[in-house]
């Protein structure tokens, strides 16, 4: 997760990892729900099979196993794609064409077997409709204007047919199912905004424990590990590399003469060298390799996979390098840096950090701006 300085940017990422999630509910929760809508499709058929027209029963669910195999098959490709590739912006259109497509199937094909003038088959008709809308909710619970397209395919053609039937029977089953639909529209709403609220405190919540996170590593000034993480990271590498028996070397860098730095050019300037080193220590290290400024004006680095030789020329362009930093008002920065290796004796990463700590000892008391070996 990336950590966003302005407030819009992360309530700019916040909310498209709200949609992202929503999206990702949505392509759950419809799995069963696609079977399911054919499955029912198939049952109402069978207890209308002998009051209808056969021709139109299979033509309807011919349509709509066509439609179920498209959706089915959206579904498998979203379920297979990369993780970072299911986006809004890239499955919520196909969806809703799905959608609106096996909706308004299922929608034409009810009022086609609405139009029979048998009470009985109408009242199944009717009666699967609205299952259908309620199942409409379950499933698209995260998108409102998805129930409410479905439940409007699904269940008003027959709905408004059945209001405009001369029998009172008929009216009164249409205006059931209308002031229905109307209270499962007006449910949706508050259903979705309580979905969308969770998604939100939960991505908040999230950025919220990463800040923290990051700030708990971190050293503010210049943007490596601090002391607690450098040592966290470091006794997990150092036994890594203890145990596949891999070369690993310790670096430790101190500036020269610092404190005189602060007391002639103010404490700002000071701060300023010591983000410029920071920098120069970032773009040194390879992947694998650790470093962090442990205080004050001290850094340390570990070096996987570097034997004494290698870590040796690693300090010393690094020494180089700090003292070709551009600097103004200064007489020039200069670090002293100490190296050791592992070796068998060590039992510890401390153990290592200790022997280049002694190494730049040496190096400060042969007169600094250099690098000593341990
Ligand atoms: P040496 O060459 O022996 O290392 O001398 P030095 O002056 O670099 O070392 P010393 O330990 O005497 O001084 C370190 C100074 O670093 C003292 C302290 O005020 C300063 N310092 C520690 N942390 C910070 C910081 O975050 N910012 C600034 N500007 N100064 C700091
Ligand atoms: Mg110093
Ligand atoms: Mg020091």
């Amino acid at each position: 997760m990336y950590l966003l300085e302005f407030q819009d940017e992360r309530d700019a990422l916040i909310r498209t990892q709200v949609r992202t999630d929503r999206l990702q509910l949505l392509f759950r929760q419809t799995f069963f729900s696609v079977l399911g809508s054919f499955l029912a499709a198939l049952m109402l058929s069978w207890l209308c099979r002998e009051r209808i027209e056969q021709q139109i029963i299979l033509y309807w669910l011919v349509l709509l196993g066509a439609s179920t195999l498209l959706r089915v098959t959206l579904l498998i490709a979203y379920f297979r794609s990369r993780p970072d590739t299911r986006t809004p912006q890239r499955w919520e259109l196909k969806y809703w064409l799905t959608l609106i497509l096996s909706a308004a199937i299922w929608g034409g094909g009810a009022l086609a077997l609405m139009q029979t003038h048998d009470l009985l088959t109408q009242t199944l008709v009717l009666l699967f409709t609205v299952g259908m809308s309620v199942c409409g909710v379950s499933c698209y619970s995260a998108y409102r204007s998805m129930t409410i397209v479905s439940i409007g395919l699904v269940l008003m053609p027959c709905s408004l047919w059945l209001l405009f039937q001369p029998s009172p029977t008929q009216i009164g089953m249409a205006s059931a199912s209308l002031v229905f639909a109307s209270f499962v529209v007006s449910a949706t709403r508050k259903l979705s905004e309580a979905m969308e609220k969770a998604f939100r405190l939960t991505r908040e919540m999230e950025y919220a424990h990463s800040v923290a996170t990051h700030a708990a590593h971190t050293d503010e000034l210049t943007g490596l590990k601090n002391r607690r993480a450098f040592f966290q990271q470091a006794e997990r590498t150092y036994e890594h590399c203890k145990q596949n028996q891999l070369p690993l070397s310790a670096l430790m860098l101190d500036i020269d003469y610092f404190k005189h730095i602060n007391d002639s050019y103010g404490h700002q300037a000071g701060d300023q060298v010591l983000r410029q080193i920071g920098a120069v220590i970032c773009e040194s290290i390879r992947e694998g390799d650790i470093c962090g400024r442990l205080g004050g004006e001290e850094f340390a680095l570990l070096l996987t996979d570097t034997s004494l030789d290698g870590a040796r020329a690693t300090a010393e362009s690094l020494r180089q390098a700090i003292a070709q930093l551009p600097c103004r008002h200064l007489e020039g920065i200069t670090a002293s840096l100490g190296v050791a290796t592992m070796n068998a004796g060590d039992q510890d990463v401390h153990m290592l950090l200790n022997d280049a700590d002694k190494a730049l000892f040496r190096a400060k008391a042969q007169g600094r701006n250099q690098t000593a070996v341990a």
